[in-house]
């Protein structure tokens, strides 16, 4: 039986209108929420990125501001903005485009982030919250992993969870939550052993490595929940970290690319921008 094609795009419109209506009556109760995005220099993926972002929060109702600085800007001018955006009131959640270019240290500059603003959950205090199961900010690619699997209405519970990559920002954080859900979880990389058979292990396999088409029918178990993370530029297109058109045969459910877990990323940064209003941690 052909998988049941995870509509991340369906999903993340709900999400958003679901802001929306939260966001109204905060507004109303005149704490309307606002997201600061930082984006230094011109990397072209970070301004689409940033676009997409201003476009959502336009869409849900949060304030956003934007603060464009050139590459040339140096390490204490970027501090001092991130000092005045955490001291003003209008903002609740400040994000740094990353990369930021050569010469600048991303390190302190996240760490610079009150943590109570860091709806990017890339604060080490964020990371140390999640990975000690505290209320925390989760990275919004992770998050929005989570809320798919957790729509299609599968149990994670005692299930095994195999996380392909360990990257910061996805790989670590999605295993976290993961294992925070009481999944039995597994976490390989480019240095992992028999890799096919540690995902053909998997009831939910999450692949975040940035290598096109890696994952093949034969690593996949029948029936299992396969998210893809992966965005590669191939010819002029963009495809996935798994061979859709080969794993949709055995999967029970996958998400295609694009259309899956993109969409969810804003959505996730949305929610944690609404939040932000009412954080205490
Ligand atoms: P990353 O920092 O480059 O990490 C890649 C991870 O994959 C590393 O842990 C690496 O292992 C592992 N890896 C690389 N080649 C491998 C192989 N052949 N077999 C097994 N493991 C391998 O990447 P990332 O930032 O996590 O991003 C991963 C992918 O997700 C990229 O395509 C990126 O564009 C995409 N992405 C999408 C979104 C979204 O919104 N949808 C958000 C973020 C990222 P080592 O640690 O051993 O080097």
């Amino acid at each position: 039986m052909a998988a049941q094609i995870i509509n991340g795009k369906e999903i993340a419109a709900e999400i958003r209108s679901e802001l929306k209506e939260k966001v109204a009556a905060l507004t109303a109760q005149g704490r309307t929420p606002g997201l600061a995005v930082v984006l230094v220099g011109d990397n072209p993926a970070s301004q689409v990125y940033v676009r997409q972002k201003k476009k959502a929060c336009h869409e849900i109702g949060i304030y956003s501001e934007e603060h464009r600085l050139p590459a040339t800007i140096t390490q204490e001018e970027l501090l001092a903005l991130i000092d005045r955006l955490n001291a003003d009131p209008k903002i609740h959640g400040i994000l740094v485009q990353l990369p930021l270019p050569d010469g600048l240290d991303e390190n302190e500059v996240i760490e610079r982030i009150d943590p109570k603003k860091d709806v990017d959950g890339f604060h080490p205090i964020s990371v140390g919250r999640l990975s000690i199961g505290l209320e925390a900010f989760v990275p919004c690619t992770p998050a929005g992993v989570l809320e798919l699997v957790k729509r299609t209405g599968t149990a994670i519970s005692g299930k095994k969870v195999v996380v392909l990559g360990r990257s910061n920002i996805v790989g670590k954080p999605a295993a976290r939550l993961f294992l925070q859900e009481n999944a039995t979880v597994t976490i390989c990389h480019s240095r992992t052993q028999n890799i096919e058979e540690e995902c053909r292990q998997a009831d939910i396999l999450i692949v975040a490595v940035g290598r096109p088409k890696l994952v093949k029918k034969d690593w996949v178990k029948p029936g299992a929940v396969v998210i893809d993370v992966g965005i590669n530029r191939v010819d002029g297109q963009i495809v996935g970290d798994v061979d859709f058109d080969e794993v949709k045969e055995v999967a029970g459910a996958i998400t295609p690319v694009p259309g899956g877990v993109g969409p969810m990323t804003i959505a996730m940064l949305m929610k944690n921008t609404v939040g932000a209003v009412d954080v205490d941690h």
